[in-house]
């Protein structure tokens, strides 16, 4: 953190947008634009003193800074080191430099850059470091669900874990538990002694025969003292066992270490290596749910499938590492470019799956047009040179078939758009 040496400068942050400092115009120009396919904003600077002046008034979510300016060949770290003691809020700063000087990367490191990137800068590794710097700040909320038979007791467990912004569901009927374990995936169970006619024990055995509950931290919230319970409780899968009253700050942390422990065993499970998107199994899962609920509630619903267009001739001419560059290109698009409510997995290799719930054909089409027509315009690097690339889709709104039914269907919408031309979308008849 900076200590602001003069109070009386206030100036505020926004999220997403990017500031990019560099004399040289035209680079400027196109790396504004590659950064803002990726659906960030970015405002352009030419000179250092527009860059100061535009960040006393409002901090970007992360400054893009050239080095070597007209006024010297450190100048662009010179005025961030500068600038950190001076105003109160000073954004990440990601440094660009054209030169490879071990000198310059040092007085970088010392004026807090975060990052380095060398010109030609590959576009894939700086959304890769912005969305970490971005997007790393708004993880998805821990969810726990609290199963009690008191309401009481339970909105007083929920509220303390509410306050530190995790998402606490609160089943007190466990007969109709099993509905809601499925829709609110929960992070974490926190599950009471005894509840009317059912104890903890039995409903952790039900809980851990359900597939998707496997490995699901249980913990048990009890009065119990005794400790031949506790340890069955143990046995069963339970992973800790919390005594009644509990501590908030006890519970916090209980509840906060069993997830942060449970998250990236959960993410091998159900979550692709390359782009962390879900894997194909859960994927499917998703879709079968989404189809449902869409039933149920009557709405629309659309399934798309993409498909890289030529993409072994990517892999021949710029090597396989480059080939996953694209890839993740494309899911870091496709991630930031849909609503967070929309279902993203990695299909295949080369083929990705949006479920976009809501949205009926006109609008997803719009969008995965959007989407695709974005993508065409990033130039991925290699080495000193750069090629652009091109994706295919096949889309369907149908809702009354099953998810094996509805990726058929993409799927021959899909082919037809390859066979049209690719870099094109196809409604499934
Ligand atoms: P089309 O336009 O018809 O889809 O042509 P294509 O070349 O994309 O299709 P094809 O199915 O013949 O080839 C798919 C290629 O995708 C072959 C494979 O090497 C590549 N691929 C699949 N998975 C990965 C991956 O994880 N990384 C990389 N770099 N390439 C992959
Ligand atoms: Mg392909
Ligand atoms: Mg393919």
């Amino acid at each position: 953190m900076t200590t602001p040496s003069n109070p009386s400068i206030q100036n505020t942050r926004s999220d997403h947008l990017i500031y990019l400092v560099d004399d040289d115009p035209l680079q400027v120009r196109l790396l504004a634009a590659q950064i803002g396919y990726f659906g960030y904003s970015v405002i352009e600077f030419t000179t250092i003193e527009a860059l100061q002046e535009a960040i006393v008034r409002e901090a970007p979510a992360v400054v893009l800074m050239d080095v070597i300016f007209p006024e010297g060949d450190m100048a662009g770290i010179d005025v961030i080191a500068r600038l950190r003691s001076t105003i109160p809020v000073m954004p990440p700063v990601f440094f660009i430099s054209g030169s490879h000087d071990f000198h310059a990367r040092i007085e970088a490191v010392r004026a807090g850059g975060e990052a380095y990137f060398s010109k030609p800068v590959n576009i894939g590794a700086i959304i890769d470091a912005l969305d970490r710097v971005v997007l790393g700040k708004n993880p998805e909320p821990y969810r726990v669900q609290i199963i009690d038979d008191s309401l009481i007791q339970a909105k007083t467990n929920a509220l303390p874990l509410q306050r530190t912004g995790m998402q606490v569901s609160i089943i007190t009927d466990p007969a109709v538990m099993l509905n809601t374990l499925e829709e609110f995936n929960p992070d974490v169970i926190l599950l009471d002694m005894y509840l009317g006619d059912y104890t903890g024990l039995e409903l952790a055995r039900v809980i851990r025969q359900m597939d998707a509950f496997l490995s699901v931290p249980i913990v048990f919230l009890s009065s119990e003292t005794d400790r031949e319970k506790q340890l069955e409780a143990v046995g069963l899968g339970g992973d800790d066992f919390l005594v009644k009253p509990i501590q908030a700050a006890h519970l916090i942390s209980a509840v906060t270490s069993r997830i942060e422990r449970y998250r990236p065993i959960r993410n091998l499970m159900y979550r692709d290596g390359l782009t962390n998107l879900l894997n194909h199994v859960s994927l499917k899962d998703r879709l079968e749910k989404e189809i449902s609920r869409a039933q149920r509630q009557k709405s629309e619903i659309s399934f798309a499938m993409l498909d890289l267009d030529h993409f072994k001739a990517v892999n021949d001419q710029h090597g396989h590492a480059v080939g996953d560059r694209v890839l993740k290109s494309l899911s870091h698009l496709l991630v930031r470019r849909l609503r967070a409510s929309d279902v993203i997995g990695r299909y295949g290799g080369e083929e990705f799956g949006v479920i976009l719930p809501g949205a009926g054909p006109e609008q997803a089409l719009q969008v995965l047009n959007e989407i695709r027509e974005s993508f065409a315009k990033i130039r991925h690097q290699c080495g000193q040179t750069s090629f652009g690339a091109t994706f295919s889709g096949g889309l369907t709104s149908r809702i009354s078939s099953s998810a094996d039914e509805i990726c058929l269907a993409a799927d021959k919408a899909l082919y037809q758009a390859k066979k049209a031309g690719r870099n094109q979308i196809k409604l499934a008849e």
